[in-house]
């Protein structure tokens, strides 16, 4: 059965226009269809123009032309969402708002740009970063054509409503799937018609409810283009030749806020959140649909997961998931009591031996999570007169612990045991201790352990070392930094099960005695429910096949070599040498844009920017896992060098900007 496309437009001649002026654009309207329902939808799309508000048209041009069903491209819907909002002052605003979330560095001078162009029967094609237009024709823009929903044309027409929510959503799912199109916004030149979208191929589609006042004929759309020049004719050739048909348009969402506005006493509130807004640092949640493993679903799709801290794949282990709905099952869903009052089960007794035994300590005490075990231990040995040594790369709990503990915290700079050592001297106090991350977080590289047992030695320093990402991953057996090095490391040791060991919590471990006193001064520990039966029983049965099943931990490491290895060969910088990889971009938007291009190809990597690392120092972060396969890490590599290496082309190099020394 051939398919046909069957376009209408409709229009009329300027009243006292001189005659070379072309004539007032009405309505127009599109559909893809088979064999017998051409001739009704020629009909009914005729019916429309005919009855259109805007007027009687003098002209209708009805084509119908055949489509070469081998060229046909089927995606899906972007996800819809619908905002409701007061005024078009406030519609306009959230617009820029989403612009700048994907990667839009100048948005309110995108919706200047389009609020005051001369009528278009097109959209404009602009660069999303200098804000050229781009295309061929700017009298008559860009029209995006040869598109409709999948089994669209079985649907009754719409009410004009739904229809223009319908067309909108086809249109932006082509846009958002055209070569170099990193977002869209449309604002309706019908002075009846108020509202208007942003869609993005990592946002979806984002109706606003008001983006102009009634009665204002200003509007049109721009499609913001990121790529290379040469690759503009691509772009405008698939937007206006290839057929497309939409799959999935879900029904329309209804208008709901995006959230109330905050109380008056709480102004401070909407004022910062609009400055992360503008500063492009807005944190949105994600919404995964399925348990961490090798492939994640996310908004529908199956996405190769390079972004979880289940390093082991233990997380969804049935083995694992069976002995935490058993210890569920006997214990309860809570245990209803701190650790020192009624909270404290079998359980928690055998993880706490179990744990300490298989990396090496006396003794283990278990937190609710690796945050409250850093911040329990830190503000209970360090106080007010006391001084404690913190690399300038450690993880926020570290940092949090250290200022609740009330101590003068020295930071260092990331690793340099010389200056550790300078500091170690001049900075005395009643008591001192040095605290690192075993494994950096967000670099994947490992403390100098030789070089702190040394320092910490010669100044009688207290160590503490936080094992969240290396129990599990470093040295032959995954016991961490000890086995790393071969070396009996220092005393004390904080972790979370809920990395590697696939479950939540966290510890601290150390000499018993150390444990008995944290369990009269560790806040955190002393003044928190008690981690409750099917967690604790998750973390046990993880520790042990971690124990039992040591080829885990080799696959991880061989993983994270292949995966730096073929960076490198792609000419990546991926610095570290442990299952975290940092793939490192610099600007913020070339990390940012980068991810969404992976995204786009069906690999979460996260893009890390400020204030997670430091400004200009912005990442892709890659977590391998034991249960990746080998052919999705070479093409995750191969993928992953491309995005990068097209965001730096296409992306301009920043427009400096006064440093700011607060
Ligand atoms: C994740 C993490 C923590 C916190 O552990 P949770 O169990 O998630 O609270 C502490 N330190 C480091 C280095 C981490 O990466």
């Amino acid at each position: 059965m051939s398919l046909y496309s069957i376009r209408m437009r409709a229009s009329r001649a300027r009243s006292g226009g001189a005659s070379g002026e072309r004539p007032e654009h009405i309505s127009g309207a599109e559909r893809i269809a088979a064999g017998e329902a051409v001739a009704d939808l020629a009909a009914e799309l005729a019916r429309r123009a005919l009855g259109h508000a805007k007027g009687q048209p003098d002209n209708i041009h009805v084509s119908i032309e055949a489509l070469d069903e081998e060229t046909l491209l089927r995606i899906p819907a972007l996800p819809a969402r619908a905002v409701s909002c007061a005024d078009a002052a406030t519609g306009l605003r959230l617009a820029a708002a989403l612009l700048r979330e994907t990667g839009v560095p100048r948005p309110g001078a995108v919706i200047d740009l389009l609020l005051n162009a001369p009528p278009l029967r097109g959209a404009m094609l602009v660069d999303a970063d200098t804000l050229e237009r781009l295309e061929p024709d700017r009298e008559r823009g860009v029209r995006a054509t040869r598109m409709d929903m999948a089994g669209g044309a079985a649907l009754p027409p719409a009410p004009d409503g739904k229809q223009h929510y319908r067309e909108a959503a086809v249109l932006a799912a082509k846009v958002c799937a055209a070569p170099h199109i990193i977002a869209e916004l449309c604002i309706s030149d019908d002075p009846d018609y108020v509202t208007g979208y942003v869609a993005a191929p990592g946002l979806g589609y984002v109706r606003i409810q008001r983006l102009k006042e009634a009665g204002s004929p200003r509007g049109g759309r721009v499609f913001l283009y990121r790529g290379p020049r040469e690759a503009v004719a691509d772009t405008v050739a698939f937007l206006e030749r290839h057929p497309v048909l939409v799959e999935n348009v879900p029904p329309p969402p209804p208008f709901a806020p995006e959230s109330a506005p905050a109380p008056a006493s709480l102004a401070f509130v909407e004022e910062e959140l609009a400055e992360a807004r503008a500063a492009g640092l807005f944190r949105s949640i994600e919404v995964f649909e399925s348990a961490p493993g090798p492939r994640v679903r996310h908004k529908g799709r199956d996405l190769l997961l390079l972004a979880s801290g289940d390093y082991l794949g233990l997380a969804a282990d049935s083995r694992v998931m069976a002995a935490a709905a058993e210890a569920l099952t006997a214990y309860g869903a809570g245990t209803g009591g701190s650790r020192l009052t009624t909270g404290t089960l079998p359980l928690h007794a055998r993880l706490e031996a179990e744990l300490a035994a298989f990396a090496g300590s006396e003794a283990a005490l278990v937190f609710s999570s690796g945050y409250a075990a850093n911040v329990g231990l830190l503000s209970a040995l360090c106080g007010k007169g006391d001084v404690i040594f913190s690399d300038s790369l450690n993880h926020a709990s570290i940092i949090d612990g250290c200022r609740l503990s009330g101590a003068r915290v020295v930071v260092y700079p990331h690793k340099d045991m010389a200056a550790l050592d300078r500091l170690a001297r001049a900075h005395q106090g009643r008591r001192r201790a040095v605290v690192s991350d075993a494994v950096f977080s967000m670099d994947g590289d490992v403390a100098d352990l030789p070089g702190l047992t040394e320092v910490a030695a010669r100044h009688g320093l207290i160590t503490v070392l936080d094992e969240a990402h290396a129990l599990g991953v470093i040295g032959r057996t995954g016991r961490g930094i000890c086995e790393h090095f071969g070396l009996s490391g220092p005393a004390i040791f904080t972790g979370s099960l809920s990395k590697a060991l696939g479950a939540d919590g966290g510890y601290v471990r150390g000499p018993a005695r150390l444990m008995e006193w944290l369990r009269h001064k560790g806040r955190s520990f002393v003044f928190s429910t008690a981690l409750s039966a099917a967690p604790v029983g998750a973390a046990l049965a993880a520790l042990r096949i971690l124990r039992d099943e040591p080829a885990r931990v080799a696959r991880l490491q061989e993983n994270a070599a292949l995966f730096r290895a073929r960076l490198r060969e792609h000419g990546v910088d991926a610095p570290g040498e442990t299952a975290i990889v940092p793939l490192m971009a610099g600007d913020e938007r070339v990390a940012v844009a980068a991810a969404h291009a992976l995204r786009e190809a069906g690999i979460l990597i996260s893009a890390i920017r400020y204030p997670t690392v430091a400004r200009g120092a912005a990442r892709l972060r890659a977590a391998l896992r034991a249960d990746h396969q080998k052919d999705d890490l070479v093409l995750s590599a191969s993928e992953a060098a491309k995005a990068l290496s097209r965001a730096r082309t296409e992306i301009p190099p920043p427009v400096p900007e006064p440093r700011c020394r607060c």
